[in-house]
């Protein structure tokens, strides 16, 4: 993969957070897998709706609601463009990726599921493309199945085709896992599925920040995405549906904006993509969006994947001179998040030895408890990278668990 070389120092000075020392020590802040930090530029765009143009959108004809329109409005296009949807309408704003599996699960579920039939999922689900499809099984008597994976923390393809029974409705599953960074197949399994005509779910969450995504090209019915873990601000997120999926299901909340008219007898819904946001939505957060995808423009996607996927080979070989270390998850297809355990230490402790040597890392189930119960472990660490990450930071975690480790041991 070839990308041009970014000026690191430089893109730095863009996340004011990067510049915090915690216990009087620099930042070293390798937790994006949870959340990104956020460029000025964004930081600014939430600052200006506020203090300039705070307006609620679709309902006024005054010049402050038909800005406010304009700035929402144009963000969905970004997001449409971002992932090359064919429309900008097949872009519904949510909470965030649990909101838009909810969604999905809640309406597709309520139209097309009945007794007997299943839900694919894989073994490696955040438990928000777990737990939805599970609320919506019990209710309709359905059953949710799942696509095994190996140790190495690598889905177990050649069960797929016996999966994919008649029974089947849907399928989802992650692009790439948080708690174990494996890229999953994605057009393998959507080759597969579509060959049997089940539609497939994509959860994006780990992936829409790391690397290009056609869902065009993918030919994916629906994918989920925050925008807190693409730079953007919290409380915002993205379903993208195919225009066929998202006019046949039924809406997931009325209220205000989804309805063209309302009578106490009869509710005839609202267009694309207005079905599916009932209420005030977020709309700092999607003009904050978009503007985070501006930025994430300018740098590049390819040249961040490139920076990244450098990191992270870095981090790796460097990490794996730590005596004592393992790797859960080893796929050959690997993303920006490495997932570790230290022998005789226990993951919370080393995290907090971690923090305050003022190192951010992630510790616990990564709301992946079964990836757990399968490695049969009580959680892992984790270091999960982002572009504006160093190699120096790396050297800093490798020299903060060697100290930890001399401590504990
Ligand atoms: N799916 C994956 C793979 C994730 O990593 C996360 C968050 O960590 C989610 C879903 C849930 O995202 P959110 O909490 O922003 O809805």
């Amino acid at each position: 993969m070839m990308g041009k070389t970014l000026d690191i120092a430089k893109i730095r000075k863009d996340f004011p957070l990067l510049e915090t020392k915690v216990y009087g020590k620099d930042l070293v802040y390798l937790d994006n897998g949870a959340t990104t930090q956020k460029p000025f530029a964004v930081l600014e765009a939430l600052d200006a709706y506020y203090k300039d143009y705070n307006s609620n959108v679709h309902r006024g004809v005054h010049i402050l609601s038909q800005k406010a329109t304009s700035a929402y409005e144009e963000s969905r296009k970004k997001v449409a463009a971002y992932i090359n949807a064919a429309h900008s309408y097949e872009v519904i704003y949510t909470k965030g990726t649990t909101d838009a599996i909810n969604l999905v699960a809640s309406t597709f579920g309520r139209k097309y599921l009945k007794e007997g039939d299943s839900i694919l999922i894989s073994a490696m689900e955040h438990h928000s493309n777990i737990v939805p499809w599970q609320m919506i099984c019990e209710e309709r008597g359905a059953t949710l199945k799942v696509i095994p994976m190996d140790k190495e923390g690598v889905l177990q393809l050649d069960l797929l085709p016996s999966l994919l029974d008649e029974r089947v409705k849907l399928v989802s599953f992650t692009y790439v896992s948080n708690s174990l960074g494996t890229v999953n197949p994605v057009r393998e399994i959507i080759r597969q599925a579509h060959a049997r005509n089940i539609p497939v779910m994509i959860d994006a969450a780990q992936a829409v920040q790391h690397f290009p995504i056609d869902v065009q090209e993918l030919d994916v019915d629906f994918m989920a995405f925050s925008g807190h873990k693409l730079y953007g601000p919290t409380g915002i997120g993205v379903l993208y549906g195919k225009e066929k999926w998202l006019n046949d299901l039924p809406p997931y909340q009325g209220g205000g904006d989804m309805i063209k008219t309302v009578t106490f007898e009869k509710t005839i819904y609202n267009e694309l993509p207005y079905k599916f946001e009932a209420g005030t939505p977020d709309i700092s957060g999607a003009i904050g969006l978009g503007v985070a995808i501006d930025y994430v423009n300018s740098i590049g996607l390819e040249n961040i994947q490139a920076a990244e996927q450098q990191l992270v080979t870095y981090a790796l070989a460097k990490l794996a001179e730590i005596e004592g270390i393992r790797f859960i998850g080893n796929a050959p297809e690997r993303s920006s998040a490495i997932s570790f355990l230290l022998e005789g230490i226990h993951p919370y402790d080393l995290g907090e030895l971690l923090d305050k040597q003022g190192i951010a890392i992630r510790t616990g189930h990564h709301c992946t408890e079964p990836v757990m119960d399968f490695f049969e472990i009580p959680g892992t660490c984790r270091a999960s990278f982002a572009f504006y990450n160093t190699t120096a930071e790396v050297d800093v975690l490798v020299a903060g668990i060697k100290r930890a480790a001399a401590i504990l041991i």
